[in-house]
């Protein structure tokens, strides 16, 4: 079986992370696509960062639009501190000792992989595949998949245009009242609204 992990702080999920999602089943076609908001990125400062609940909401609400293969997971959130992806990854090997294990990532994520904690081992468990988030990412992409695959990992890019879009950018449309129907899932959208998230 093959099980895609894809880890993110999802605050909130967007149509880029669809996007990517969607291209990664394409190209894996797995058994199992794995949602997993991470406690505490140990890869960048997570600015308002909304409560756990919150967040698996959005990404419970976001799977749904992926079928049946998509679930939420909240071992990151549960398990707390920083979330390492090796020590994610280990725990869905002891789990699924099996299974083929994929991690999911946007460019910008490719880029400093090498950088992360124990690239090595996060190699040894997994396959990488990649979604480029910006048409300017395309050498250091290429690039990085060439320093991975020089020390061997194995990394997939995936062929899509990219989808220029963050939960940054989301948070500061919201903040300002501006809306983001174009940029998220419809459920997530009105989730947002609802519970009337990111306002101050
Ligand atoms: P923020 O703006 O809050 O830093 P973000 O938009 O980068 O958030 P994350 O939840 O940090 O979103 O991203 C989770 C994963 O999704 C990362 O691997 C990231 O590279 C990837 N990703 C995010 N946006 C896109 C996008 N537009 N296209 C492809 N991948 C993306």
């Amino acid at each position: 079986m093959k099980t895609v992990i894809f880890g993110g702080t999802f605050n909130p999920f967007h149509n880029g992370h669809l996007l990517l999602s969607r291209e990664a089943i394409k190209a894996v076609r797995p058994d199992r696509f794995i949602i997993m908001p991470s406690h505490i990125p140990p890869h960048k400062v997570a600015e308002e960062l909304m409560s756990d609940e919150h967040r698996l909401n959005m990404c419970r609400l976001a799977a749904k639009e992926l079928g049946d293969i998509a679930e939420v997971s909240d071992f990151e959130l549960i398990s707390g501190g920083k979330s390492y992806t090796v020590i994610t990854l280990e725990h869905f090997k002891e789990l699924y000792p099996d299974d083929e294990l994929y991690f999911a990532m946007g460019s910008d994520m490719l880029i400093t992989f090498l950088r992360w904690y124990r690239p090595d081992r996060i190699l040894e468990l997994a396959t990488l595949i990649c979604n480029c988030r910006d048409s300017r990412d395309y050498e250091a992409v290429k690039a990085a998949k060439a320093d991975i695959e020089a020390v061997g990992g194995r990394v997939i890019l995936t062929e899509c245009e990219p989808l220029v879009c963050s939960s940054t950018d989301i948070r500061k449309k919201l903040d300002k009242n501006e809306p983001i129907d174009d940029l998220v899932p419809p459920s997530v959208a009105e989730y947002i609204k609802r519970k009337g998230l990111y306002r101050d």
